[in-house]
Parts: C-alpha cells; sequence; structure tokens
C-alpha cells in the first residue's frame, strides 16, 4: 500500500494513467491531499468505482495531536505530533509580522550526536516520509484556522540525512495545486553535510539554506559536532561558497553561544574572518538549557559584545529572538520527555 501523500505531482499523473484513468485525476486528488482529505472515500468528486480501485492500492496518511501547548508570551504553539506508527515528533508554529511559520522535524530523532542538542539524545529511529514531512503543515494549518506562509525545517532531525524525501515534499508544498508555499518561504538547516549541500544547489529551488556553524575553527567545532570530523570547517565553507554562487542566494550561519567554549572576542573575530566576503547573515543564538548537557548560554553583556564585534567587523548580524521560552519549544525536548 502506498501512501497517497509520498508521490510527487509528477509521478501521481502516470499512477493513475496505469489504473486506467484519466490524467486530470492527478490533479484532483493532489488537491484533496493537501486540503487534509482522511481518506479515499472522502474524495467525493471521485466515482465509487475509482475510490474502489484507489483504496484496494493506497492511503491516506495522517498524524494526530498528541500534546499541545500554546505560549502566554507570545502564542507561539507547540505540537507533539503522533505518527501511526506510535513515534512522535514536534512541530513549533511562531508568528511573525510577515506571516505565520511552521518549523517542522525531518527524522524521528538524529544520528548526528551534536553535543547541545535534545533531538539526537535517542539516536535516529527512522527518516520521515515526505507525507510525514506535509502532514505537519497541513494539521497544523487545519488546528490554526490560519495560513501557514513559511515553513522552516530546523526541527528534530537533519533534512540533508533525508536526502530524497525532503526534496519530494519540498517540490510538493510549492505546488501550485497544493499549499502554495514560495521556495523563497522556505529554510533548511543543516549541520553541515558538504555532500548534501553541493547537490542541494544543483536541484535549482531556491530555498535558504541555514548552517548550523556554531564554532569559528575545527577545534572546538569537532568537539561540540561530530560532524565535523567528517567534513571540516574548510570544505564547509567551500560548499557553502558554491551554493551562494549556484543559487545567487544568502546563506544564513546559525551560531549558538555556549559561556566559554565559543563566545569570546577573539573567536568572534575568527567567526568574522571565516565569513568575510561571503553573501551571509549571521544568527546568534544563546544555546538552550538542555538537562542533559554541560552547557550553559553565554550571559546577555557577552552576547551583546560578540555581536557588536562582528558588525564592527562588517558582519551581517542578529540575535536570534527567543519565541515559546515557557513552553520548552526548541527541539527535541517535548519528545525526549514522553519516550
Ligand atoms: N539538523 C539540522 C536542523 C535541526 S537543529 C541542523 O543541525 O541545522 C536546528 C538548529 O537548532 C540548529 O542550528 C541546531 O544546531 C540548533 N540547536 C540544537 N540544539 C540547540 C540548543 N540546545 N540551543 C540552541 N540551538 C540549538
Amino acid at each position: 500500500m502506498i501512501d497517497l501523500k509520498d508521490l510527487e505531482y509528477t509521478e501521481l499523473e502516470p499512477f493513475f494513467m496505469e489504473m486506467g484513468e484519466p490524467r486530470f485525476r492527478a490533479k484532483q486528488v493532489f488537491e484533496w491531499l493537501h486540503r487534509g482529505v482522511r481518506s479515499v472515500d472522502g474524495m467525493t468528486n471521485l466515482s465509487k468505482a475509482t475510490r474502489a480501485k484507489l483504496a484496494e492500492k493506497s492511503f491516506i496518511s495522517t498524524l494526530s495531536i498528541r500534546e499541545k501547548y500554546i505560549s502566554k508570551l507570545d502564542g507561539t504553539i507547540k505540537y507533539l505530533f503522533e505518527l501511526q506508527d506510535g513515534n512522535c515528533i514536534e512541530s513549533v508554529v511562531m508568528r511573525y509580522k510577515h506571516g505565520i511559520t511552521i518549523c517542522i522535524s525531518s527524522q524521528v530523532g538524529c544520528r548526528m550526536g551534536c553535543g547541545f542538542c535534545a533531538s539526537t539524545i535517542g539516536g535516529l529511529y527512522r527518516n520521515l516520509t515526505p507525507g510525514e514531512l506535509l502532514n505537519q503543515v497541513i494539521f497544523a494549518q487545519e488546528d490554526i484556522g490560519e495560513r501557514i506562509s513559511n515553513i522552516v525545517m530546523m526541527g528534530i532531525g537533519e533534512p540533508l540525512d533525508n536526502y530524497g524525501n525532503v526534496i519530494k515534499f519540498l517540490h510538493n508544498v510549492n505546488h501550485s495545486a497544493g499549499l502554495n508555499i514560495g521556495y523563497r518561504h522556505i529554510s533548511l538547516s543543516t549541520c553541515g553535510l558538504v555532500d548534501k549541500i553541493y547537490e542541494l544547489a544543483r536541484e535549482n529551488l531556491p530555498v535558504t539554506l541555514s548552517v548550523s556553524l556554531h564554532a569559528p575553527n575545527d577545534a572546538i567545532r569537532s568537539q561540540i559536532m561530530p560532524v565535523n570530523r567528517r567534513f571540516p570547517i574548510a570544505e564547509l565553507m567551500r560548499a557553502c561558497r558554491a551554493y551562494i554562487e549556484t543559487t545567487t542566494r544568502r546563506i544564513s550561519f546559525e551560531y549558538a553561544l555556549i559561556a566559554g567554549v565559543n563566545d569570546s572576542l577573539e573567536q568572534a573575530e575568527e567567526l568574522a574572518r571565516l565569513v568575510k566576503g561571503m553573501l551571509c547573515h549571521v544568527n546568534l543564538i544563546p544555546v538552550n538549557k538542555v538537562e542533559e548537557r554541560q552547557y550553559e548560554k553565554s550571559k546577555a553583556q557577552t552576547v551583546r559584545s560578540f555581536q557588536q564585534r562582528l558588525l564592527d567587523l562588517g558582519v551581517n548580524t542578529t540575535v536570534r529572538r527567543e519565541l515559546g521560552s515557557d513552553i520548552s519549544a526548541s527541539c527535541g525536548q517535548l519528545r525526549k520527555k514522553v519516550l
């Protein structure tokens, strides 16, 4: 049985033609799927016979809200979604002036092993399917009753470690017969899988690439991010430059400030040298305390000085506003609690 939401639009057409159905069936069904239809039987503009044929070989995946928290501070909503096999993932809905953004998960768990991150603690269970990636957007949108206009892939998991499914999802969520979310309204965050960054650049999808840098040199980065032993900073920066050149898109670098680890002024200068001349933006984030980890966030004054030094050196940089701090909105914390 296949999940109809796992098929790209371009795969739905041959799928129906093989069933002896007209090509336009693809568009009808695709529209239903993205409007959140729960079952083949709910597609009421298809004949009974067609629905019966379809139900024999396919199903429509759903997910359910297991827990939901709304921040009293800023209205941020955190969902713990349960997948049909009982696994749980997290998604977060945030309100900005420019529209509603959802942060989605890309895997159940993660195998990247970053030392400060809650999502990776239990390792990787499995990849999310294209349908499960999409369902986070569909079901959150239905729950809030308003259009979601932006997506960030910054939840649980490493999107480039689930490459094929993520690309399918991006094609579908962007499709005009579906949710029609522009690629420029989608950000994909990676810990730095260099080979996949080159591959992504060739897909010709103008999504914003966000790179989790978090350290200005290999010694520190390898200590907090094991992926750096496979893809050191010089290779990562080369891939980022190539991405910018191919896509002409600005990259953003995420830099979580950890007290006493990566937040000195010398390290700000080292970071400035690293990104010098690149079309990029540096996002500073005081690291979120994770119970199991020893890392503490930098003091507010340290964050300000670090940012000021970058600005003085001509680096475009902002400090990320913390949303949903009263509902443990940062990724991986809820799922871990229920595990
Ligand atoms: N695997 C991808 C996307 C998921 S993590 C990536 O690594 O980019 C999303 C972002 O949250 C990454 O920048 C990640 O490094 C950061 N992050 C993880 N744990 C954090 C914590 N405790 N405090 C602040 N940022 C954290």
